[in-house]
């Protein structure tokens, strides 16, 4: 089989994008109020390249005392314009942050996929074009939030404190900034520590759009800048993507005041595939909803469920697809899985992989795989034979490793499937519509995509159920947390 699979194994020649025109500042100060200001605290942190372990900036690391100055500047910004401004004038403000957006898209992909490293082909084709879509979405909703809720009166919160996550660094900084805009707030956004330079790109590109000063303020820091974010008393609402750890700490930390919260947290999705499926088709959903991207998605479909009858197959042709699967320089036009974001990120899988191997588990890695001797990269892995127990089919990895279990009938499919803490997302796979609206009315999951998986869109809500997190992002229902009646 070995032999057959090499033969079929293409070897591209390199196809690396160009990154001449990608301009990053040697350093970065914080985005308050329109400018550029030193941080109180001093200092400032490196943000390296995971594929190629160099330097790429250094970025500021703003303290209590930077949070203050940015939600004083996001409050006096609401008070003095915003929410003086008719929803047709945010709208146009709106409006150009997009536009702007698609004619630098070609330098935002590049410096997403340098400071992240996902492959080009993901951030050209899919985070950039769809988070300027977001806030072209978005932008059409500032004028009608009327229509929208009709005889309910809508009214802006006041400042956002918004803190995001390393996967998807510019879309989730769209996904939070552009619903906050349209309805009348304004904003304090904080990206991740490994990731900060799309976020910061975005705050030049607001200064282009010439938004009133404070309307959106930038920061960079770690966790502590977060949490103070977070527990600044000048703050009316809190969205925060991450970790369900830190998810439960801001709701700890936010009980009993008057803040408004919405988290989007980890996930552990169920892909299920029927024995009436298109088999072919349901291969490559799954391939697409946990290897590429590294399965950094807290949606990726990690958790595999076949029914009896066609495992044998969907394990052969899954084989067959991991053993094509191009690993390595994300800014290669043909790679499948780019670098794994950080050092801590790979020992996290790496452990895993482990445990999987000693509850007993059939690991699968393709031995035509080679990883880049520089930078952080992981096989794309698959456990054969996982129980419902196993720790690695139970706990998020946010890796490209995918556990397979096997079932009967739907009831018991629906079972394994939602016994789990999350509820993020799922994936179907069948020829029967009338088996896919039983399922999405059972699976406890906030997305469930039938016959296709990963698949966005502004106009459609998204977000979880249980530790998975509450509120919706997108569509007329992403909104609603950002509005009183
Ligand atoms: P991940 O495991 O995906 O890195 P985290 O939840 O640790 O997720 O991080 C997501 C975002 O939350 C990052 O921007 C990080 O700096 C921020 N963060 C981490 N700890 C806290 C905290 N205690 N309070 C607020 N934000 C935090």
């Amino acid at each position: 089989m070995d032999n057959v699979n090499a033969a079929f194994k293409w070897e591209y020649a390199p196809a690396p994008e160009a990154k001449d025109h990608a301009r990053i500042k040697k350093q970065y100060d914080l985005f308050i109020n329109g400018q550029w200001q030193k941080p109180a605290s001093k200092k400032y942190f490196a943000s390296f390249s995971p594929s190629t372990e160099e330097k790429l900036s250094e970025v500021a690391e703003a303290n209590e005392k930077d949070v203050n100055t940015a939600v004083t500047a996001a409050r006096t910004a609401y008070d003095k314009y915003w929410k003086k401004l008719s929803g047709a004038e945010r709208a146009k403000y709106i409006f150009r942050i997009a536009r702007v957006m698609q004619e630098r898209s070609r330098e935002l992909a590049v410096i997403e996929t340098m400071d992240g490293g996902k492959p080009i082909r993901e951030s050209r084709d899919f985070d950039i074009p769809t988070a300027s879509n977001h806030f072209f979405y978005y932008a059409g909703w500032a004028d009608k939030l009327n229509y929208a809720f009709p005889n309910r009166n809508p009214q802006a919160l006041g400042v956002a404190a918004q803190i995001i996550p390393w996967n998807f660094p510019l879309l989730m900084a769209a996904w939070k900034i552009a619903p906050a805009l349209a309805t009348g707030n304004t904003v304090v956004l904080k990206p991740a520590e490994s990731t900060p330079l799309t976020a910061l790109k975005l705050a030049e590109i607001i200064e282009e759009a010439d938004l009133p000063p404070g309307v959106v303020n930038i920061i960079t820091g770690f966790g502590k800048t977060g949490a103070a974010m977070v527990n600044h008393p000048d703050v009316n609402k809190i969205a925060f993507t991450g970790s369900t750890d830190v998810g439960k700490l801001i709701q700890k930390a936010v009980a009993g005041t008057n803040k408004k919260l919405t988290l989007e947290l980890g996930g552990k999705a169920a892909n299920i595939v029927f024995e009436d499926a298109p088999i072919d088709q349901a291969v490559e959903g799954i391939v697409n909803g946990i290897f590429f991207n590294q399965g950094h998605v807290c949606c990726a479909g990690s958790r595999l469920f076949v029914q009896e009858g066609v495992a044998d197959v969907v394990i052969r042709k899954l084989k067959e697809r991991m053993d094509t699967l191009i690993v390595g320089d994300p800014l290669d036009k043909n790679t499948d899985i780019g670098a794994i974001n950080s050092k801590e990120q790979l020992e996290k899988i790496t452990s895993y992989l482990k445990i999987g191997v000693e509850e007993g588990l059939e690991l699968y890695q393709s031995s035509h795989c080679h990883l880049p001797k520089k930078g952080f990269f992981c096989k794309p892995s698959l456990f054969i034979g996982a129980a419902q127990s196993s720790r690695v089919a139970q706990e998020e990895i946010f890796g490209p490793v995918l556990t397979i279990q096997t079932f009967r009938t739907i009831e018991e499919v629906i079972e394994k499937a939602n016994n789990i803490p999350y509820g993020l997302s799922a994936g179907v796979w069948t020829d029967k519509g009338s088996k896919i609206f039983n399922l999405t009315t059972k699976l406890r999951a906030g997305v469930v995509w039938a016959n296709t998986y990963n698949k966005f869109d502004p106009t459609s809500p998204f977000g979880g159920y249980k530790e998975s997190g509450f509120g919706r992002e997108g569509g007329l229902h992403g909104l609603h947390p950002y509005l009183r009646f």
